[in-house]
């Protein structure tokens, strides 16, 4: 197959979350299989300032924003043997970050991926690759199937083209007022209830899951959640009409790039049947840190957006009482004003048990997933989730809320299962959190029972092999429906 990824981050080019994992690794799992597979993104500063080669093309185009065409240019670099095709308009995504800055969202978002959109579809009939399969990814990209559907339904270059989008998150979901329709390059048709109207404003992603020809998420347990009245985030009416096409896959995550025996940014590399290395991980972090180097102190790491669906609030209530425990906590995170300011003010007082780092730090990241001996997600929803796999790979222990995909790949105990990986709670509350941590230092203690979970989680296998196959199912599933 032919697959073009559309997408609005793609690690290790540009990152602020899992979304990234997946459009850098399920590529190559899929180019593994045989296909032949692209990926179109935005040119962002950071793509530039980190020194990959980029080459020049003369492919350029222009879409009409709010009424004035608007250039852009093509330009082209490569993943492995995967070309990977970067969208330029520096007015657009020559900036600091991806979408905004701690205050909030850029206010011409809707400008610049609604060019980014119109700039992928205009620019595919010039690249010379018809693909067969188009997947789309979050509200970033949802314009794609939409323009497709609509504006070109009668166009013979898309007839045999499937539109496969994913949801990796429902609450983010691109809402802007009605009169950003001119920034997508469409008139006020669109704006009615079976179209992107959407409680009096347009919402991109009703877009996206109304028209592609298969939708899917990333776990079968948040596939369900999102089409409830309590989850659905508004949305459910629209997830509900589409469920005979909406699926859940659960994601993977690239067992080669993240991979405790070769990665080199870690202090000492280590596999499941030689943990010592792991050990002096956690020597090397608890030193860099400013931690007492304790070995037997456990060592709990968090590595997480700072917003709210991360279960922060959960965290803030219990910050008082881990720092009176015997352990260690490491935070590594960046997001949102209120977090960041609640994390600096805790950081204020001297803590010889709690490590803050308020960044974005893919170095620091492998070196926590390294060190940690349990790792810490008490998310308030989560779509699949990447943290806990990564945690897995690494040998540091789960504790987290039992949502979406968390719900799907960690196993505690009392679920009774033979081969218990994590530790969970279900009720969204501090006091549930406390439980299930108190358990994981308990068991903790009782080296034999902990060093077999370590390895239960290491020797799992939560790499692209099983979903990348479920996807080319997924494939084949919207084809049949546009070559009938
Ligand atoms: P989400 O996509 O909702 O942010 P996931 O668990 O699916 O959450 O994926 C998060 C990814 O982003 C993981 O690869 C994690 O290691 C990484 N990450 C999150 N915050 C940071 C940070 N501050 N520095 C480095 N990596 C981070």
């Amino acid at each position: 197959m032919k697959i073009l990824f559309a997408s609005s981050e793609v690690s290790p080019f540009a990152k602020t979350g899992g979304l990234a994992d997946v459009a850098g690794s399920l590529p190559k799992a899929l180019r593994k299989k045989g296909h032949d597979v692209r990926i179109i993104m935005p040119l962002y500063q950071c793509v530039e300032t980190d020194g990959y080669t980029i080459k020049k093309s003369r492919k350029g185009f222009e879409v009409p924003i709010d009424g004035v065409m608007q250039k852009g240019l093509l330009r082209q670099t490569t993943l492995g043997d995967i070309p990977v095709y970067l969208v330029e308009k520096k007015e657009y995504f020559q900036r600091p970050n991806l979408y905004g800055t701690p205050a909030g969202d850029y206010p011409d978002n809707s400008q610049r991926f609604g060019f980014f959109c119109q700039g992928v579809v205009d620019l595919l009939k010039r690249l010379d690759f018809r693909p067969d399969i188009i997947h789309c990814h979050d509200w970033q990209t949802a314009l794609i199937p939409y323009l497709i559907k609509h504006e070109h339904k009668d166009d013979p270059f898309f007839a045999k083209t499937a539109l496969v989008y994913t949801i990796h998150n429902l609450a983010y979901q691109g809402i802007f007022e009605q009169k950003a329709l001119a920034a997508l390059g469409l008139d006020n048709s669109h704006f009615t209830v079976d179209r992107l109207e959407y409680y009096g404003k347009i919402n991109l992603m009703k877009g996206g899951i109304l028209t592609a020809d298969a939708v899917n998420t990333v776990s079968s347990t948040y596939c369900q959640e999102i089409q409830t009245n309590e989850m659905g985030c508004g949305l459910e009416g629209v997830l509900q009409q589409r469920a005979h096409d909406l699926y859940g896959i659960l994601n993977g995550i690239d067992y080669q790039d993240w991979n405790p025996a070769t990665d080199p940014e870690i202090f000492k590399n280590y596999t499941a049947s030689a943990l010592s290395g792991k050990a002096a991980n956690k020597k090397n972090l608890q030193k860099a840190l400013e931690l007492e180097q304790s070995p037997d102190t456990p060592l709990l790491g968090m590595i997480t957006r700072l917003s709210a669906q991360k279960g922060l609030d959960l965290l803030e209530s219990l910050l008082p009482k881990l720092q009176q425990e015997k352990l260690h906590l490491v935070i590594l995170g960046t997001g949102d004003e209120k977090y960041m300011k609640m994390l600096s003010d805790f950081q204020k007082k001297p803590s010889h048990a709690i490590s803050i780092n308020l960044a974005f730090d893919q170095t620091l990241s492998r070196r926590i997933y390294a060190a940690s001996d349990m790792f810490l997600m008490p998310s308030h929803y989560e779509p699949c989730g990447l943290g806990q796999l990564i945690a897995f790979r690494y040998g540091a222990v789960p504790v987290v809320r039992k949502t979406g995909g968390l719900a799907d790949t960690v196993f505690d105990i009392r679920e009774g299962v033979r081969e218990p990986n994590g530790f969970t709670f279900d009720d969204y509350t501090p006091e549930s959190f406390w439980e299930a941590i108190t358990r994981a230092l308990d068991t903790y203690k009782e080296r034999k029972k902990w060093d077999k979970m370590v390895r239960s989680g290491m020797n799992s296998d939560f790499s692209w092999d099983h979903s990348g196959g479920e996807y080319e199912a997924l494939y084949e599933k919207a084809l049949k429906k546009v070559r009938v």
